[in-house]
Order: structure tokens, then C-alpha cells, then sequence
């Protein structure tokens, strides 16, 4: 083996290095002393230099050097208090290392970089370091809560569920907000959907922050839109085009899944196994169809005409959310499609229009500015992939920790 050496600075200021060796497990072991003379006593607060002896060897994990596993072992010092009548002793801080924390602060921040869209499990695995560990530096370094401080205006803001567990009615709700320069943050993770659990988040927000709120987005649930009526007086509130779109779909949708049952019974079985496919190509907008998707719908649609007609409303509808108008001419065109569906004989989009009547102002405010938590999809992407990554972790600060870090680990820890 090459015996030949590199000298790299430690980078950890005010310490000087005592010895280096490697361990029989081939680790490296760096033994340093503190050069800083003195601490806060903490009692009075007095800066105290009377040394009254060493703590007990401490050794913590550091950052790797070439790969090898690197401990920092040293002996903090203490002091003690001439002033104060007991004399008591306080033992000196460091910067890089908190005591009780196995690892050395810039480890930790290592360890957290490592951990930004992945799982415990992963960096435990890469980094050669306990489970517990990983999880203790998430809990030293990333608050469980919303650091408001942290901004000047929140802007556009985003009520979003997850499911928990799939099939269960077990959601938790994603606050976030897109702020002016385009940056999504996250500002809450609520145990439930309930109105009042709503209503406790939004009255923690600063007074100055509430008043910074231009929109906001959400699904058509009263108990967000009743909160945020009554403490956001000032927010334009959006139903998110989205989860419209998701409705009106879902009625297209409908029809195709009764229609194709009533095609099974009147075609003949090459005829019907002829339209094997449809599913996918009806719930794509027609732009999207590859050309067999096409012919899949020409065939379904020869058979089905009422079909055909439902898919074209809900392609007119989706035309009209995509426009650039205002929200009276909005209202206009949507008004005249909701005559269309009334004139055609289709039944399927009789829910989504009483939906559409009961929620009339905050679906069409989408056009005033053309908000929408389309932001937030990128997010709910993350979030399925978290959901997988950390099953049964579910406490809510554990939930804000991660997605925290999943949205801001890059900014905080590398470099
Ligand atoms: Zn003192």
C-alpha cells in the first residue's frame, strides 16, 4: 500500500490537531484540542478563564476523509465562576459540536444533504451510520415547525391533502406558498381537515404575513373555505382548476364505464375487444392521443355517440379554463357550455353542475388572476414518493421535517 500522505486542512476553526491515527477497523481518529480560553459561565453569564479541569474523552463521527469513516475525539474543557457564590463550573461550547450529538455539526449537515429525496434507510446504508442517528440529525437541524420570520410575503397559499394510507379517509393537509420570486415553501403540515384544525394554522400566522396573502388555492371543502373566509377577509379565494377539472372528468368518466358495459352486451366480442385501450385514450385531452389511441377513440365513439358528445363538452370546458379572460367573460362562456350540456340529453354532468353552481364566485375568481396550487403538483409528486419512502412515520412534525428538507435541503446544505 502507498505510504505517500496529503495534507488537508480540518476546516473547524479554533482547534489545533493533537494526533491522527487509524483504529484497527481502519477509521480515522483525529484527536484535537480547543485553542479557545474561556466560556459564558451559566450561571451569571459572566465570561469565566479560571480552567478547572477536563470533561471526559468525547468521540464524534466527522465527515469522511477519502472515504474512510473519521472520528474528532477530544476533551472539552471547563471553567469556573469566581463570582458567582458557588463556584459553579460550566463546560466550554464549540461551534461545530453540540453536546450530546454523536456527530460533529458539519456531519450532520453531511448526513441531512445525503437524506434530501431519499430514505433513512438509503443514507443509514451509504453513510455506515444507525438509523436513530440519521433520524437525530433531522431532529437537530430542522425545526418541526414554520420559522414565519423566515418571510416578508407569503403571496399565493395552498390548502392540499394527502391521503395517508391508501383507501382510508386519513388525510393530512399541506399548507404552502409560492412566493413572488417563484420559490414553493412549505408552511404547515395540519393533522386533519377539519374547520377548526384549519382555523388554529391560519391564526398562527403572523398578523403582518396574513395581510400579504393575495389567493388562496383549494379543493371545494368547506372546512378550508369557511376558514379562510373568516380569518383571511382579505384573500381572493380559488377553487383550484384542477380538482374542477377532476370533477367534471369524473362525469365524462362515468358515462364511458356505462357505456362500454352496455357495449359488451351489444357487440360482437372481436368488435369489443376491439376497443380494449379506450380507457386511457378517453381520459387523455386529444393533443396527448398517439395515432392508435386515435383510432381506438374513432371506434368507441362510432359506437357510442353520446360519448362522443360528453368528451367534447368536457374538452370545451377545459378550452375555456385555458383561455385568457376575464372572469365576467368567464362566467359568459361557461354560462353558454352549461346550456350546451343542458340542451344535449346527457346526464352525466348533472352533479358537476349543481358542483359548479354551489361553488360559482370561487371557481371562476381562477380567471381574475389564473391562480392555481399547479405548483403544488410537483410537491404532491414528492409527497407519494415520501409516503412510500417513510411508511408508518407518520406524525405530522416528522412529516414537516422531510418535506422541508426534501424542498430546501439543497439551499441549506450544499456548498
Ligand atoms: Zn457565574
Amino acid at each position: 500500500m502507498s505510504r505517500a500522505l496529503v495534507t488537508v486542512p480540518l476546516n473547524i476553526p479554533d482547534v489545533r490537531i493533537v494526533r491522527t491515527e487509524t483504529n484497527k477497523n481502519d477509521e480515522l481518529i483525529i484527536t484535537i484540542e480547543s485553542t479557545k480560553h474561556g466560556v459564558a459561565c451559566r450561571v451569571c453569564g459572566q465570561w469565566i478563564e479560571k480552567f478547572h479541569g477536563h470533561d471526559a474523552w468525547v468521540t464524534v463521527r466527522h465527515l469522511p476523509v477519502f472515504g474512510r469513516r473519521t472520528y474528532l475525539r477530544y476533551r472539552p474543557k471547563r471553567y469556573q465562576c469566581q463570582t458567582c457564590a458557588e463556584r459553579p463550573t460550566t463546560t466550554e461550547r464549540v461551534a461545530w459540536h453540540e453536546s450530546n450529538s454523536p456527530h460533529t455539526a458539519a456531519f450532520d449537515m453531511h448526513l441531512l444533504l445525503q437524506l434530501v429525496n431519499a430514505t433513512v434507510e438509503d443514507v443509514r446504508h451509504k453513510e455506515q451510520v444507525a438509523y436513530d442517528r440519521v433520524l437525530g440529525a433531522l431532529e437537530r437541524r430542522i425545526s418541526a415547525k414554520v420559522d414565519w420570520s423566515a418571510y416578508r410575503a407569503l403571496g399565493l397559499v395552498g390548502l392540499d391533502e394527502i391521503a395517508l394510507k391508501k383507501g382510508h379517509r386519513d388525510y393530512v393537509v399541506i399548507v404552502t406558498a409560492r412566493l413572488a420570486d417563484g420559490r414553493l415553501v412549505l408552511l404547515g403540515v395540519l393533522p386533519d381537515r377539519t374547520k377548526a384544525t384549519v382555523v388554529a394554522f391560519l391564526r398562527t400566522i403572523p398578523a403582518r404575513l396574513q395581510r400579504t396573502i393575495r389567493t388562496v388555492c383549494c379543493d371545494m371543502y368547506e372546512g378550508y373555505t369557511e376558514a379562510v373566509r373568516e380569518e383571511l377577509k382579505t384573500a381572493r379565494l380559488v377553487i383550484d382548476r384542477f380538482h374542477v377539472a377532476e370533477h367534471y372528468h369524473a362525469a365524462a368518466d362515468t358515462l364511458r364505464k356505462q357505456e362500454l358495459k352496455r357495449l359488451k352486451q351489444a357487440l360482437s366480442e372481436a368488435d369489443y375487444k376491439a376497443l380494449k385501450g379506450s380507457m386511457w385514450a378517453f381520459r387523455k385531452k386529444p393533443a396527448d392521443l398517439k395515432p392508435e389511441e386515435r383510432e381506438v377513440l374513432a371506434r368507441l365513439f362510432g359506437h357510442a355517440p353520446y360519448l362522443e358528445q360528453a368528451y367534447e363538452l368536457r374538452e370545451q370546458l377545459t378550452a375555456i379554463f385555458e383561455e385568457h379572460i376575464s372572469k365576467t367573460v368567464a362566467k359568459i362562456k361557461i354560462q353558454a357550455w352549461i346550456k350546451r350540456v343542458k340542451d344535449s340529453e346527457l346526464k352525466c354532468f348533472d352533479e358537476f353542475l349543481k358542483t359548479l353552481a354551489n361553488w360559482w364566485e370561487d371557481i371562476t375568481n381562477y380567471f381574475v388572476n389564473r391562480d392555481n396550487s399547479g405548483f403544488v403538483e410537483g410537491l404532491n409528486n414528492k409527497l407519494k414518493v415520501l409516503k412510500r419512502r417513510c411508511y408508518g412515520l407518520f406524525n405530522v412534525a416528522h412529516l414537516f421535517q422531510r418535506i422541508y428538507l426534501d424542498l430546501e435541503g439543497y439551499r441549506l446544505f450544499a456548498n
